[in-house]
């Protein structure tokens, strides 16, 4: 697969590279793009106590 074709991919979301969390303050479910738990935070709460949601 070509650089340019790498990058198509990655442009167009056909790869699902999300990851789901819970907030283990207010329970929300969501997805981020951000695979360090560390850096993510809660959009419900903006709490940043979350778990893998698997
Ligand atoms: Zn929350």
């Amino acid at each position: 697969m070509s650089i340019i074709d790498r990058a198509k991919s990655i442009v167009s979301g056909s790869q699902d590279d999300t990851f789901r969390y819970q907030c283990t303050s207010c329970m929300e479910i969501f997805d981020s793009e951000e695979a360090h738990m560390g850096k993510v935070s809660c959009p419900q709460c903006g709490d940043r106590n979350v778990r893998d949601f698997a």
